[in-house]
């Protein structure tokens, strides 16, 4: 999990840095996903300035639930799968 755990240190820093982010400023941060829907969600994520961060992070620490940089889970496993089948084939 060594890639996640750095992951997660720049997203904290983009997050940082950009000071706001669409799901932050929810009015239930916890639950913003929920109340806007995957789609809703991954609308608001497209305008996000820590968008990178938040996808890669999500796709290294396998994030199992909510959208993260705009991608469901279901988003980010297929996403996942692809990225190994690629690394498979330059060996
Ligand atoms: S990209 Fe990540 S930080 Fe930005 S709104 Fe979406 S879930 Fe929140």
């Amino acid at each position: 999990m060594r890639a996640a755990q750095a992951a997660y240190a720049r997203l904290g820093a983009a997050v940082a840095s950009a000071g706001s982010t669409p799901c932050r400023s929810a009015a239930r941060p916890d639950a913003w996903h929920e109340d806007v829907g995957a789609e809703g969600a991954a609308s608001l994520c497209a305008g996000c300035p820590v968008l990178a961060e938040c996808r890669a992070y999500a796709v290294a620490a396998r994030e199992p639930h909510g959208v993260w940089g705009g991608l469901t889970w279901s988003d980010r496993r297929r996403l996942a799968v692809r990225r190994r089948a690629e690394v498979a084939a330059a060996v």
